[in-house]
């Protein structure tokens, strides 16, 4: 019988998993490994993927990979087993490490799965305002910090987080390679109190590996709820490793922690001691041949220890055969693998690869089963009614769809208060200004540049602050997880994988992490497919252009076109994907493991946290790259400068021929000169040229040169599209907010800028054309080619361009 036969409610004993490679030592490293018992919890909206829950966590499937996990009931398990699960006993080996040093700086490093708390550890350490999140994948590559504590220097590194140490995913590799080259003084293996026993899998990894180690026993307020009781000081005596209780997410715990690791340092630990994870004699023999030949060449021995080697090589780890590649005796030593592997298989009738796992399972039960009491169940329900509503067949999307909904009303209509408040303060200090200061280009650019261009985005900072808080709440309570558990059948049409949902989400926030973030995705192809997607998903920095011109023509309708122009993103963005499995990646296929973590209520001090560090970003980011390209585009308008006499005579007769009457009859002849210089100047400026150059490929979709200057000056950044238009369009008549004046007729021919279909058209151009530079870079960087930027620019602004014709044609026409 196979995993995927069992209806939800049943129970199954792993008995064999069938399929290869990645796939198979991903579930063995996630728990399923023979004998053990796993639950069908429920099935996903629509079906696929299936909820299990195994050693007290929960794991969701695909259908087709359940199909490669054989199993049996418990009936016909318990016929033919006796239930001695290989429990071993812990043998003390005798090495001690005999290392000194005497200096006082101690490079840590944070291990453990994938949320568990380590980026929570980091930052309380090094007072850093890294991303957390209750999913897996929120850190993607190192991050380093450091604190001084009693006379000691702490470098931490956060690293992604990992099952265990092999070579298939790029964090487990990543971890591996870490350790390998920068040999950090003392590891921290954080792990989750309530659900030990997937977590130890990856620390009987480490003590393979010999290194000097504290466990952080962290989320240890969930097991006091739980009332469960570990006896952890005994142990971390049985595992040679001391265990310290942490709560990263209020800081209890932290200095034992660090005090700790100063005694492990110094070499001061009572706990510190070397095992061995005694496997069955079939398989140490094995273990044991590979062993003594290592342990024999120094040069093999100096970055892992020969008995890590040795079960890695017996697993054929492809990144340790790849250490070892260069040493003269590799084949030796492949040769000798293989003969001991078919040994193992004949004696054992499994493959060295799963037979490893199961017993490493068992040690771990085994040292549990002495030191852990399971409290009670029951608190743990909560989780479960909640997933009932939100994985559920009937409420699982419109859950969803109304939490979007919620999001985005809230940007907009709550944040409308705040805004407001800004605005005012904006206008006052530019009022202000202009009353003080003599007039003069530098006055100029104080009020049209600098003002009109930041002031005209600060102002958006209380709406991104709540978009932000929500992503934050979702990442952090557990939701994402079910997101991309509820989308997976969907993202798989498209050739995609649920996990690929959750950079599309977080690309709400910013598409540069959300970029980054991809490589929570195993597969390439699935990789590059999300990337290249993301950039059609609605980030931040869009949305002063979507406020300011939904605002200004459509405002009781503010939240629907948000919602509106989001959709249409992930509408171009699921065409996109098809098109690219199509004819470009058609290779396919990830397994689909993935935690679902048990719902954590974020704290109201790591949301304001996460907050404020978006404020000083965004804030950051108006001091820097916005004001300077405010300067910049103030400039090019600004510069050359033109006198009256310099107009010529056919210039000044065309303006005013084209002047509506309205203008004619209300201002003097002296101002109308006035205005005829400044339109003269505008459109003769160098900005003016580039703008006027390029208008022809925007005129279709009546977009003006001004209009096609602040797209090209939004490849900067997106909210610059709005400073440029506050710097094009400042002063151009009475209306004192950019937004009156994106409606307000123009002197100069009676007509305003905008019209609804051009702002509607306008912001569907600036939804879907190309990245700005830094997620363009991002691109770059995560997919290795400058080719991917490329194609998104290209392809990007193409179907910009045809997605905002059609919409003005429609939106003229009704
Ligand atoms: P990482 O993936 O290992 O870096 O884990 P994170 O630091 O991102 O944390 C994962 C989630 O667990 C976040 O939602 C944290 O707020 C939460 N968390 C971290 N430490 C604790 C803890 O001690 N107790 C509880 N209840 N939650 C925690
Ligand atoms: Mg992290």
């Amino acid at each position: 019988m196979k995993l995927a036969d069992l209806e939800p409610g049943q129970t199954g004993v792993v008995t064999k998993i069938l399929g290869h490679g990645a796939f198979r030592k991903r579930v063995m490293e996630m728990g399923f490994v023979r004998g053990r018992e796993v639950k069908v919890i429920l099935n996903a909206p629509l079906q696929d993927p299936v909820k299990y829950s195994l050693m007290g966590y929960e794991v969701s499937l695909r259908r087709a990979e359940a199909q490669l996990i054989a199993v049996e009931t418990l009936d016909e398990w318990d016929k033919h087993e006796d239930k001695s699960l290989h429990i071993h006993s812990i043998k003390d080996s005798g090495e001690d490490h005999n290392s000194v040093r005497k200096d006082r700086i101690i490079n840590i490093a944070l291990i453990g799965n994938p949320n568990c708390g380590k980026t929570s550890i980091f930052n309380i350490v090094s007072g850093a305002h890294e991303h957390v999140g209750n999913y897996a994948g929120v850190t993607v590559g190192a991050k380093e910090g450091s604190m001084f504590y009693k006379g000691y220097r702490f470098n931490i590194v956060d690293l992604p987080g990992t099952y265990s140490l092999s070579a298939y995913s790029p964090e487990e590799l990543y971890v591996m390679r870490y350790l390998k080259d920068e040999t950090p003084d003392v590891i921290v293996n954080v792990v989750v109190a309530s659900n030990l026993e997937r977590n130890l899998y990856l620390t009987t990894e480490l003590i393979d590996m010999n290194r000097s180690m504290v466990i952080a026993l962290n989320m240890f307020d969930e097991l006091e709820r739980k009332h469960a009781k570990l006896e952890y000081e005994t142990l971390g005596k049985m595992l040679g490793v001391p265990i310290v209780p942490t709560k990263a997410s209020s800081g209890w715990g932290i200095d034992k922690l660090l005090d700790t690791v100063i005694e492990v340092y110094e070499l001061q630990s009572p706990d510190t001691r070397h095992i061995h994870i005694r496997m069955r004699p079939e398989v140490e023999k094995g273990v044991a041949t590979l062993n003594d030949i290592f342990k024999k060449d120094i040069s093999i021995t100096q970055k892992f220890s020969p008995r890590y080697l040795a079960i890695k090589m017996l697993e054929r780890d492809p990144e340790v055969e790849h250490m070892l590649e260069d040493n003269p005796n590799f084949s030796k030593f492949c040769e000798i693998r293989d003969q001991e592997n078919s040994k193992i298989e004949q004696a054992l009738g499994d493959d060295s690869n799963s037979i490893i796992a199961a017993e490493k399972y068992g040690f771990i039960q085994g040292a549990l089963a002495e030191t852990l009491k399971n409290g009670d169940p029951q608190v743990e329900a909560s989780t479960k009614i909640i997933d009932a509503f939100v994985t559920n067949k009937l409420f699982g999307f419109p859950i969803f769809l109304l939490i979007m909904w919620l999001m985005f009303w809230a940007t907009f209509q709550i944040g409308a208060y705040p805004m407001e408040w800004i605005e005012k303060l904006v206008s006052w200090i530019s009022t202000l200004i202009g009353s003080l200061m003599a007039d003069g280009p530098f006055k100029d650019l104080l009020l049209d540049g600098i003002i009109g261009g930041v002031g005209g985005v600060i102002v958006f900072l209380p709406n991104i602050l709540i978009l932000y808080a929500f992503i934050s709440f979702m990442e952090d309570s557990g939701y994402m997880a079910r997101v991309a558990f509820i989308m997976d059948k969907l993202m798989h049409k498209m050739g995609l994988h649920g996990k690929s949902f959750i950079p599309l989400v977080m690309g709400f926030g910013c598409n540069v992490p959300a970029i980054m973030s991809t490589r929570i995705i195993e597969s390439r192809s699935s990789r590059l497919i999300t990337i290249l997607i993301n950039p059609f998903i609605s980030c931040s920095a869009r949305i002063p252009i979507y406020i300011l011109l939904a605002g200004a023509f459509f405002p009781q309708y503010g939240a629907w076109i948000f919602t509106g122009l989001y959709v249409l993103g992930i509408i171009v963005a699921v065409f996109t994907a098809k098109l690219l499995r199509k004819f470009w990646f058609k290779e396919d296929e990830t397994p689909f493991v993935m935690e679902l973590p048990p719902y954590r209520m974020p704290t109201a001090k790591a949301t304001f946290r996460n907050m404020w560090a978006k404020a000083k970003q965004y804030i950051n980011k108006m001091g820097g790259l916005i004001l300077i390209a405010s300067i910049v585009i103030w400039a090019l308008s600004y510069f050359p400068r033109y006198e009256s006499e310099q107009v010529p005579q056919s210039f000044y007769d065309q303006t005013i021929s084209d002047l509506p009457h309205s203008t004619l009859e209300k201002y003097s002849d002296e101002e109308i000169q006035k205005l005829v210089l400044k339109n003269y100047q505008q459109e003769n400026s160098i900005l003016g040229h580039i703008g006027k150059f390029c208008e022809p490929i925007v005129r279709p979709l009546d977009f003006n040169w001004k209009i096609c200057c602040s797209l090209l000056a939004g490849s900067a950044a997106k909210e610059v599209v709005v400073s440029t238009l506050g710097v094009l369009y400042v002063g151009d008549d009475d209306a004192e907010l950019l937004s009156e004046r994106l409606r307000t007729p123009s002197k100069l021919t009676g007509q305003p800028p905008f019209t609804p279909a051009i702002a509607l058209a306008f912001m569907v151009f600036v939804l879907l054309y190309f990245p700005c530079i830094a997620t363009l870079s991002a691109i770059a960087r995560e997919t290795g080619s400058w080719k991917y930027s490329l194609f998104s620019i290209c392809y990007n602004t193409s179907l910009a361009w045809i997605f905002a014709f059609i919409t003005y044609n429609i939106a003229c026409r009704v």
